[in-house]
């Protein structure tokens, strides 16, 4: 049974993740979100089979199949990407489920999947612009402040409101001291909605773990740059992403360290 909710939230997300990309590539174009996809480079129309998340971009070994341009690894990444997390989502919420609470495990997991398909979009767009689009923020933020009140511990609102309050403060003053160099606005508005989802300890956990999983990034990173004797300077690389990957690993899969350390004391 589990296995199956799995399997089923893994191909939605593919599907979904598909819809995502053109989202992420049209957005700020002026281009629309309907017609059917065709070739970026020779313009042919694709057929159903060409269009099948993840399956059809390895079949065709990432090339198009009329002229054989190179397709773009975006589209398998978020694709899969996409496909992975639901998977997740489902898994996480699949004991309510079981125990026969259809209406709370459809709240939650849609809920969850729409947080998590925005959170892909933003992310998606940040590593390709290093800009955050303010449209998609909002839905973020949206989808926290459902989930905050939602939120199944109890914590009460009063700890959602100061999570949303002291999770971004340090680095909004880091944003006034730099003037917006060392980090950007966007990126606290991200804090501020994952202190108002967790409330302080959980928010201070999520943004912790995203600091953590940049910082091993960018290690790797100037690493490998330098292994290659590249001299320049690293470009920056787009936070997001790993601030949204704190958000999935507190609320999805249960590394609220802060909460844990706390419990030992
Ligand atoms: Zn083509």
């Amino acid at each position: 049974m589990i296995v199956a909710l799995g399997i089923l939230a893994f191909i939605l997300g593919s599907i979904i993740g598909s819809f995502l990309n053109v989202v992420v590539l049209r957005m700020n174009t002026g281009k629309n979100l309907g017609g059917r996809s065709s070739c970026p480079h020779c313009k042919t129309q694709l057929k159903w089979y060409e269009l099948v998340p993840i399956v059809s971009w390895l079949i065709q070994k990432g090339k198009c199949r009329t002229c054989k341009a190179k397709i773009s690894s975006q589209y398998v990444l978020v694709e899969s990407g996409a496909a992975l997390l639901f998977a997740g989502v489902a898994l996480k919420f699949a004991p309510l489920f079981i125990n026969g609470l259809f209406s709370s495990f459809i709240l939650y997991t849609i809920l969850w999947m729409i947080l998590v398909s925005i959170g892909v979009v933003i992310a998606a767009y940040d590593i390709k612009y290093q800009l955050i689009d303010v449209r998609a923020l909002f839905g973020l933020a949206c989808a926290c402040i459902v989930l905050g009140f939602l939120d199944p511990t109890h914590i009460g609102i009063l700890s959602h409101i100061i999570g949303a309050v002291i999770v971004p403060l340090p680095f909004l003053v880091l944003w006034l001291l730099s003037k917006g160099r060392l980090i950007g606005f966007g990126d606290i508005e991200i804090m501020a909605a994952t202190g108002f989802l967790f409330g302080p300890t959980g928010g201070f956990s999520s943004v912790t773990l995203g600091f953590w999983a940049g910082s091993i990034i960018a290690i790797s990173v100037v690493a490998y740059q330098s292994r290659k004797g590249n001299k320049e300077t690293p470009r920056q690389i787009a936070f997001a992403p790993f601030l949204l990957l704190g958000i999935y690993l507190v609320g999805i899969l249960g590394f609220d360290i802060f909460a844990r350390i706390l419990g030992m004391m």
